[in-house]
């Protein structure tokens, strides 16, 4: 059961911030002022006006931003840790597109997305940007289950009228379910729908076009995948040779606007990183898929030095880790071969600016401002590292956050706050 707060309420505990793109701010014994579940700031004392406010204390816990996982595959779930064998372009047609069939099943469906929702709860992860297969019917029990367990975010059914094996649509039957699915999906406060083209090889022109022209009509977002993996590139070039880079065959179809997500974005180079930043396209880092299906090293720090806009998302199934905080240290991991590979040159990310990836950058996403920032609503996980190895010294905060966001799992979290309400 979730519940939402209501009137003043005043959570104390070390308060750990994600800024900037850097050391995150760190306020021990803080309290986070809440005002009917949006947050009014983060205080050393309690602030005016707070004195008879209800009190959470979380004294000597550490208090961390909620987590946005801003790409994955909840159709995957069944296959999770599974089939690490095959490169992109061989494993969706050898595992992925049979496994997301079967969510023609409404019953299966539902199984598997209320045990989803709740994995995503009791690790921290408050918001997502998540495919759906191309069922409808299965894409609203997602929304719903969600919503249910108090997840917020975007969902999208995805669209594939071309190779798309089991799950291929024909392309009349594609637009008139995207239709039925935005009508029946007003009905959710919490969770929205996104557009989802899957990648360009499984859409067709007039598909891309059709989506294009909903997304200006209606306002819509769009998510989909870039530049993943080489064969990929080369097959995109092969199916519009008209464009020099992968990210045009989106343009082209008024598919890469402000806010369009694009998971990924290994293989791109400096101008297709220049157009995700001339357009505020959103580029997704999933280091763990990244790796289990031989894609590549994304240049994180270079990116996000460049400007462009970087979260971090789990893509499970291709990523076998569905926790933030696994993502999270994942990230580190594969900036650390960057740096090796580089002999230095690129140096890797510290715990700090992949928190900041993991949090704010994807929380910016809905509207929020970085860290507890006024006005946000409520996106919070407080974790007790009472089940952590006992250490040799008295740690500082910022080490005890530090070695939290290695060590901790679903065990270690005592309390996830999402959209101003408790979910867990
Ligand atoms: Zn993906």
């Amino acid at each position: 059961m979730t519940e939402q707060l209501s009137g003043l309420t005043l959570i104390k505990g070390h308060i750990i911030e994600a800024k900037t793109f850097g050391d995150p701010v760190i306020t021990e014994n803080g309290y986070l002022a809440i005002e009917d579940g949006v947050v009014k700031g983060v205080f050393s004392e309690i602030p005016a006006g707070f004195s008879d406010a209800k009190k959470i204390d979380y004294s000597g816990k550490l208090i961390l931003q909620g987590f946005s996982d801003m790409h994955l595959h909840a159709p995957q779930y069944p296959m999770l840790g599974m089939g690490m064998d095959l490169p992109l372009m061989d494993w969706l047609k050898a595992y992925t597109f049979k496994t997301e069939a079967r969510f023609a099943d409404n019953n299966f469906a539902r199984e598997v997305y209320s045990r989803l929702a709740s994995e995503l709860v009791k690790n921290g992860t408050t918001r997502v940007c998540i495919y759906s297969s191309t069922h409808t019917d299965a894409t609203l029990i997602l929304m719903e289950e969600l919503e249910k367990a108090g997840v917020g975010g975007f969902v999208g059914k995805v669209n594939m009228d071309r190779a798309s094996g089991e799950c291929q649509e024909l392309t009349e039957e594609s637009k008139r379910e995207t239709l039925r699915w935005l009508d029946e999906s007003v009905k959710f406060s919490r969770i929205r729908p996104i557009l989802t083209p899957r990648f360009t090889p499984s859409c067709t022109n007039e598909l891309m076009g059709w989506l294009g022209k909903v997304a200006a009509e209606r306002g819509i977002y769009v998510q989909s995948h870039l530049s993943e993996n080489k064969r990929e590139i080369e097959l995109v070039h092969e199916l519009h040779p008209d464009c020099e880079q992968y990210w045009q065959t989106y343009e082209k179809y008024g598919l890469w606007t402000d806010h369009t997500i694009m998971a990924h974005c290994v293989h791109s180079d400096a101008r297709e990183q220049q157009a995700m930043i001339d357009h505020n396209v959103l580029c997704v880092h999933c280091p763990d898929s990244n790796i289990n299906i031989c894609s590549g090293f994304a240049p994180v720090r270079q990116m996000v030095e460049r400007g462009v806009w970087v979260a971090l998302g789990s893509d499970i199934a291709g990523g076998a880790q569905l926790p933030m905080l696994q993502v999270l240290t994942g990230c580190l991991r594969m900036s650390k071969a960057r740096a090796i590979e580089t002999e230095g040159k690129e140096a890797f990310l510290t715990v700090g600016e992949a928190y900041y990836l993991a949090t704010s950058a994807g929380s910016r996403y809905f509207g929020d401002a970085d860290g507890f920032a006024s006005g946000n609503p409520l996106h919070a996980v407080v974790l007790d590292e009472t089940l952590l190895p006992p250490s040799a010294r008295e740690l500082t905060v910022k080490e005890r956050f530090e070695r939290a966001v290695y060590l901790a799992d679903d065990r270690s979290i005592a309390a996830v706050y999402g959209g101003g309400r408790k979910i867990k």
